[in-house]
């Protein structure tokens, strides 16, 4: 189960025009290109970010012509269109190595709990940051805002913990008949069941990497890597004691976490995503970054942070 983070679907700097998309999957279908040619099977999920983001500034822009779509609906559309960028990469990618390998990708919907705690308080950040007025003219119409000081106000949704990935058995299915499978991209669609038992998509976004774990999970994975753009997790980070962490057993790794090694936008969530898997499976897990994900796979322990059970 490989989770792909904001690297492999843009630039450095995170722009997402679509060259730079096509670009960055690019480099990361090559990579996984590689773990195929070992015959290795994979899953692959990713974020959507920066994509959402960008269709939420044509939601806001064009909301006077066209209806704004909810979020749950810029998952799908982030899932459809990264899966086929990614789809397109790996074909070249498997093709330049003479290997025969077909993928597919599944939009996912992940099931969420109506009650929980983030739809009352959210706390995830989406989309750009706009002056005061405008994002008072988005809170009428029933978004919540907060006011990040000096960059403006920017959009919070709930990020709900994911319970379910209701589409698992068709990527078990299509990674049983030989498929490379992309799903569940941006965290899995949330979505809540009504009493009736019927779904309804939310407005909500749900972390990558736990999503990631809970794929992993569910298709009896042997191995998560989280793909990043750090080769490491890595103590006291940003400060002159900073110590890249290796093979570490879970209680150790959950230990360093509650000392705060890990900050809770980035590396946090990545962190809490392995420890899950592995308390999950008692299998390893990985965070490293995407030009070692060979490395990673088929000699587990050779490099990035390898979380191993106590
Ligand atoms: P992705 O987009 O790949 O999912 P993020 O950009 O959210 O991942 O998180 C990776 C980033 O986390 C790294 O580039 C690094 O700047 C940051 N980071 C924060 N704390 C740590 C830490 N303790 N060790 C390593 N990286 C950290
Ligand atoms: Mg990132």
């Amino acid at each position: 189960m490989l989770a792909l983070g904001g690297n492999a679907m843009t630039n450095a700097e995170g722009r997402a025009h679509p060259e730079d998309q096509i670009e960055a999957a690019g480099v990361a279908m090559a990579a996984v290109a590689e773990l195929i040619a070992h015959d290795v099977e994979v899953v692959i999920t990713h974020g959507n970010g920066p994509q959402v983001g960008n269709i939420l500034v044509k939601n806001e822009m064009a909301a006077a012509v066209v209806p704004p779509v909810p979020l749950d609906w810029c998952g799908a559309q982030t899932q459809a269109t990264l899966g086929f960028v990614l789809m397109d990469a790996l074909d070249a990618a498997v093709a330049e190595r003479g290997i025969e390998k077909h993928s597919a990708t599944i939009v996912t919907r992940a099931l969420v709990d109506p009650n929980d705690p983030g739809f009352v308080r959210p706390t995830k950040p989406i989309g750009r940051f706009l002056p005061a007025e405008e994002a008072q003219v988005l809170v009428g119409h029933g978004e919540v805002w907060e006011d990040r000081g000096a960059k403006g106000w920017r959009r919070v949704v709930a990020s709900p913990e994911p319970l379910d990935i209701l589409d698992a058995p068709a990527v078990l299915r299509l990674v049983d008949a030989g498929f490379v499978v992309v799903a569940n991209g941006g965290g899995g669609i949330p979505v809540v069941r009504r009493e009736d038992g019927s779904l309804a998509g939310v407005e909500a976004v749900i972390d990558k990497d736990f999503g990631a774990a809970l794929l992993g999970m569910l298709v009896g994975a042997d191995l998560l890597v989280v793909a990043t753009d750090v080769p490491n997790a890595v103590l006291h980070y940003g400060t002159p004691e900073a110590e890249p962490i290796g093979r570490v057993t879970l209680s150790q790794m959950r230990a360093y976490a509650a000392e705060g090694h890990f900050a809770s936008g980035s590396m946090g969530p990545k962190v809490d995503a392995v420890c899950r898997f592995v308390q999950g499976t008692e299998l390893p897990a990985v965070i490293t970054s995407l030009d070692r994900i060979l490395d990673a796979v088929m000699n587990v322990g050779s490099t990035g942070t390898v979380v191993v059970p106590d």
